[in-house]
């Protein structure tokens, strides 16, 4: 999968209509709002220097939270340019402007090699419905497009799929970056490939679960999702969490027990053999677990769901909440002899002191592996970095969604028409 890249031949002098996600949390309402987290002002960070420093004009282009396709105050790009003029110690020109003809001529008022940044594109009506009207419109404003935003690249929206209609298109720096990761992930990874799975969003993981167990060599589970897992293999689970399987999605899954159940039989006959010699089935979830009666609980009692060690009583009432010693080491081993480490999800409620061992455990494993590490999942990132460890892995995918959709073998709108002619 090979995306066309930028060069500064084909950008030197050019207006460029960059596509960013610039979907930060904005904290404060009206005048006193500000940025919370810059961290996707960061990741355009190449993309944008490169064509400041090749003198190109650049209209940036975003979405900010949800507006229903009209100005919202508290959703304005105003504090994001500020914010980013800072950031780049370069100025960012905001344009309040909602009428093309009016941003026409503001742009036009601009310096040759101005930062501009429009004001959010789901304040125009036709961005969510992809309008081709209105990719016409914001064409007109650009010699050419590129897209810095792979976290959008699952949608078909005007910004995304209908400006590549009509301005030659180019992959920015982060987003080539990111398909060729998660490509080589899917097609050429160094084995033993291991894939981590945890959480509690298993609606969203499914699908990408089914497609990376068909490649991996072994698939290791935990937190919530793993709670199915033990369901499926007839364990009682107690009153442990299990999320719902949303109503759009009953007929493929019925409910995410029953995936969990058919996983396991279509991976029956596959083995990994551990250490040379023992040989494990390829779904690998707990064989111990860190109970209590809610994740508040600052105690926590032992199940062991194969031995005799455990320390819980009224079984009925406990939720389980981390994954217990005896599957951390054997996790953690499994870990250390990989070649490739994909993981997404905690292990537990890795917010509640009582229960972030197996998360931090498992993190600490990861960063130690000499294997390519890859990881992904908003809270599995905001878990490594309360650890401290996300400068320890060679990846850390903050596309949620649209990563995920790519690990389930999809075609994303927003990847093709960035494919270059000899892509396979
Ligand atoms: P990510 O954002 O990394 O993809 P999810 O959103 O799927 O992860 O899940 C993160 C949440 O899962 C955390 O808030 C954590 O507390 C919760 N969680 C993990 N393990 C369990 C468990 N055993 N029971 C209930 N919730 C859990
Ligand atoms: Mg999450």
């Amino acid at each position: 999968m090979k995306l066309r890249t930028l060069s500064a031949k084909n950008i030197e002098k050019k207006t460029v209509l960059l596509r960013v996600d610039y979907n930060v949390p904005l904290v404060g309402t009206g005048a006193k709002r500000r940025v919370a987290d810059a961290t996707r002002l960061e990741q355009s960070r190449e993309t944008l220097e490169f064509l400041i420093k090749h003198h190109a004009k650049v209209l940036l282009m975003t979405h900010v939270g949800r507006p229903k396709d009209v100005y919202d105050r508290n959703l304005s790009c105003d504090v994001i340019a500020k914010h980013l003029s800072k950031l780049l110690k370069h100025p960012v020109v905001f344009c309040p402007h909602l009428e093309i003809s009016q941003i026409a001529t503001f742009v036009s008022e601009q310096a040759d090699d101005a930062v501009i940044l429009l004001e959010n594109i789901r304040f125009f009506r036709g961005e969510k419905k992809n309008d081709p009207a209105l990719a016409k419109e914001f064409a007109q404003l650009a010699d050419l497009y590129v897209n810095e935003a792979f976290s959008t690249a699952h949608r078909s929206h005007m910004s995304i799929v209908g400006l590549p209609k009509y301005l030659t298109a180019y992959a920015g720096f982060g987003f080539a970056k990111e398909v060729d990761t998660l490509y080589r992930l899917l097609t050429k990874p160094k084995r033993p490939f291991v894939v981590i799975v945890g959480g509690a969003k298993i609606s969203d993981k499914v699908s990408a679960v089914a497609h990376l167990a068909q490649i991996a060599n072994v698939v290791l589970v935990g937190g919530g999702v793993a709670n199915n897992f033990l369901a499926a293999d007839g364990y009682d689970i107690a009153n442990s969490y299990m999320q719902d399987c949303p109503v759009d999605m009953m007929k493929e899954h019925e409910n995410f027990v029953h995936f969990a159940s058919k996983l396991i039989s279509k991976t029956k006959n596959e083995r990994i053999i551990k250490d040379g010699y023992i040989p494990l089935p390829k779904i690998l979830y707990p064989t111990d677990v860190l109970a209590a009666k809610n994740p508040q609980s600052k105690q926590s009692c032992l199940v062991e769901l194969y031995g005799q060690n455990g320390s819980c009583k009224q079984q009925s009432e406990l939720m389980y909440l981390d994954i217990g010693p005896k599957t951390i080491r054997l996790f953690q081993e499994i870990i250390l002899s990989a070649g490739t480490v994909f993981w997404n999800g905690p292990m537990g409620v890795y917010e509640e002191p009582a229960f972030t061992t197996g998360t931090q455990e498992i993190a600490r494993a990861i960063a130690k592996s000499s294997a390519q590490t890859i990881i992904g999942g908003g809270d599995t990132i905001g878990a490594i970095t309360h650890f401290g460890l996300q400068n320890r892995y060679d990846y850390i995918s903050a596309a949620g969604g649209a990563a995920l959709e790519f690990l389930a073998g999809a075609m994303l709108p927003g990847i093709k028409p960035l494919l270059r002619k000899d892509s396979t």
